[in-house]
């Protein structure tokens, strides 16, 4: 399975000229994850992918941050007659942001599903991998979100099944799936020729938080953590406050969570952005500040490396050309 993440939106609190706010973007093989929708959206996908169709959008919290580019792409897709169903989950609350958001978007005609939450919850029906609701530590009520593929099979031992007697590649077929097969001596079993299962991928995205014991714990040898970023160590005290990280914490978070790879967003549009990055960088080597349309490719582990594409999304175009969808009438 591909695996990996688009950045739309890395900046905090308010868009600038080369920031826009929360979105990120999951591609599991064919499944598409947005974890936040942040203003404007919806312009960052057809900037760069294209407007992708996705599957779940996952809302971090109700600061406006990280929701206002609902509506905007919710009502192109409509114009666009989108049929496929849309879920979109968020923290408890989300019903009723939903039903205030609905007095600007009006009727859409494809059929959305609005699923709560809470923290430890998963969304149910993930093909192949897991998403996971966890607590973290904000102002308001916040998930942040932990994506798990699913375990891999052991790899298969041909060269000592053949010398266990098994000589038809069917057989081989066989022992991967489960089964035990007949040889002359007797039987052979799967688990004489299967390695140990192998684990699945993990990306983790806070939203915004404090540094925190469960972001700790979901994120343990995570592929890639996304985390708050928003402050400079001499504005810790402040971070604590407003529920917010230094960089340089959720560096600390992602070393001791033995994370391969960090990326920071949410940096405050007040600080020189390579400055906090050496903060972080002193405690995780592996830690990133990210603009829009990077990209962050996920192989299997004994492939190698997370590895971070500047500009990345920009060449992997999957949606509609910009032509298409200028060619939609009404409203
Ligand atoms: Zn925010
Ligand atoms: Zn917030």
């Amino acid at each position: 399975m591909d695996l990996s993440v688009v950045f739309y939106g890395t900046g905090g609190s308010v868009p600038t000229a080369r920031r826009a706010t929360a979105c990120v973007l999951i591609r599991a093989g064919g499944e598409r994850v947005l974890i936040d929708c942040g203003e404007g959206a919806q312009r960052q996908m057809i900037a760069s992918t294209g407007l992708v169709q996705v599957d779940d959008i996952l809302i971090t919290h109700f600061h406006a941050d990280h929701y206002l580019g609902l509506p905007g792409l919710l009502k192109t897709w409509d114009l666009q007659e989108r049929q496929a169903p849309l879920r979109i989950a968020g923290p408890k609350g989300l019903r009723d942001l939903f039903e205030a958001l609905r007095r600007i978007f009006g009727r859409i005609r494809y059929p959305v599903e609005l699923v709560e939450l809470g923290p430890g919850e998963a969304l149910p029906g993930a093909d192949g991998f897991e998403l996971r609701a966890f607590e973290v530590e904000h102002r308001m009520r916040a998930n942040g979100y932990t994506f798990v593929e699913h375990e891999r099979p052991g790899r298969f031992d041909a060269d000592l099944a053949r010398e266990l007697g098994v000589g038809d590649v069917r057989d081989f077929g066989r022992l991967q799936r489960g089964e035990a097969v007949a040889v002359e001596r007797g039987e052979v079993h799967p688990d004489q020729v299967m390695g140990e299962p192998r684990r699945g991928r993990k990306i983790v995205v806070t939203g915004d938080t404090a540094p925190c014991e469960m972001t700790r714990i979901a994120a343990h040898q995570a592929e890639l953590l996304v985390h708050d970023g928003t402050f400079a160590v001499e504005e810790a005290a402040r971070a604590a406050e407003t529920g917010h990280s230094t960089a340089r914490q959720a560096a600390e978070l992602a070393a001791a969570a033995e994370a391969r790879m960090l990326a920071l967003v949410h940096i405050s549009t007040r600080y020189h952005v390579g400055r906090v990055l050496d903060e972080a960088r002193a405690a995780f080597a592996e830690a990133h500040a990210v603009r829009d349309f990077d990209l962050v490719e996920i192989p299997f582990p004994e492939r190698g490396e997370p590895r971070l594409v500047a500009g990345g999304a920009s060449q992997q175009r999957e949606g509609p050309e910009p032509e298409s969808a200028a060619a939609i009438e009404g409203d």
